[in-house]
């Protein structure tokens, strides 16, 4: 399996599917930084990032 990142949320898989599980966005092998969101609510970077569901996201998508 791969890890891709969404390029719609930006959310993180291990996946050998096409498609984001959580939103249904296309998924791209071309990712670069990652921040792992544990408490969305308390986190100024899931604020920046605009992240309200917890899990790993990439910082930028290509
Ligand atoms: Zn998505």
């Amino acid at each position: 399996m791969i890890m891709k990142a969404c390029k719609n949320c930006r959310l993180v898989v291990y996946t050998g599917e096409k498609v984001c599980p959580k939103c249904g966005g296309e998924l791209s092998e071309k990712l670069s930084g990652m921040i792992i969101v544990l408490e969305p609510e308390r986190s100024e970077i899931a604020k920046l990032a605009e992240i309200n569901v917890v899990g790993t996201y990439a910082i930028k998508v290509k």
